[in-house]
């Protein structure tokens, strides 16, 4: 992990739905090669702070570099930031009539002009990654939700990404197709990959995250090394939801 350069820093974001401020002016970084874990009750803000980092959400204030984007200048290059910032979703978002080749390769070829062999080829590359190269000529639909989710995380890994940021990427799962997905993710945090994870697995967090950010009412209540947050949890809040995620130390 590089400290000397976070490639995600916001200072004081603020986001707010009509009168709802759902992120209160909140602070900090993610350096590369970093893995940080953002946890948090439902409703506290975590999809949307992961959502501002790639722009899906537009910030109200504040201040958000990511990989070097100033992300509130509106003339940004949404096409080029969605490139170097890769996301994965609770609902893997899967085209069903394609096959899973295709879907890989759609981005690929449509955004960054790659001819059909080398889109392919950088396809079959991924699915192998994620241990599922014999399913490159499937539907979406023939699939269990655990490789829907690899297929997902391949794709995203297609655009050559230089942050990934998962949201709840196992939460639609059954419990025992979480695992896969799990290692497929530490693999990736074990090559460098920089990452952002909205997660509820409190082992996951703690075993795989360098850091993790308790995020409650739009605020950074906790933050911290990972082990340390999960093991040592300062605050009463932290300490509750740990308890709530049985999970109390
Ligand atoms: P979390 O991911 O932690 O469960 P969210 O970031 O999704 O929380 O939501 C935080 C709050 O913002 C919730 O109260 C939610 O209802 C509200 N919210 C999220 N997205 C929108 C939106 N597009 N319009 C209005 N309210 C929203
Ligand atoms: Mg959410």
């Amino acid at each position: 992990m590089d400290v000397a350069h976070p490639v995600i820093a916001f200072e004081n974001l603020e986001k707010t739905f009509g009168t709802l401020k759902v992120l209160q002016g909140i602070s900090g970084q993610v350096y590369g090669g970093e893995v940080v874990a953002v946890i948090g009750s439902s409703g506290c803000g975590k999809s949307t702070l992961l959502r501002c980092f790639n722009r899906l959400e537009q910030v109200n204030g504040g201040k958000l570099l990511v990989n070097g984007h100033d992300l509130t200048n509106p003339a940004l290059d949404l096409n080029q930031l969605r490139t170097e910032v890769g996301m994965v979703f609770q609902q893997f978002n899967l085209f069903p009539h394609m096959t899973v080749l295709d879907n890989l390769t759609l981005a690929p070829r449509q955004v960054l002009n790659h001819t059909l062999s080398d889109s392919q080829a950088a396809a079959r590359r991924y699915l192998d990654k994620v241990g599922l190269l014999a399913k490159a000529e499937s539907y979406p639909d023939q699939l269990s939700g655990g490789q829907k989710q690899r297929v997902a995380i391949a794709r995203s890994l297609c655009m050559n990404p230089q942050i990934m940021l998962f949201d709840e990427p196992t939460s639609a799962l059954d419990p025992e197709l979480v695992g896969e997905v799990l290692q497929v993710m530490q693999t990736l945090a074990a090559e460098g990959m920089t990452m952002v994870i909205v997660t509820h697995e409190m082992a996951f967090a703690r075993d795989c995250a360098d850091r993790i950010f308790f995020l409650n009412q739009g605020r950074i209540e906790e933050e911290g090394p990972a082990r340390q947050v999960i093991n040592h949890p300062q605050s009463e809040r932290l300490q509750a939801f740990l308890r709530r995620m049985s999970f109390a130390a």
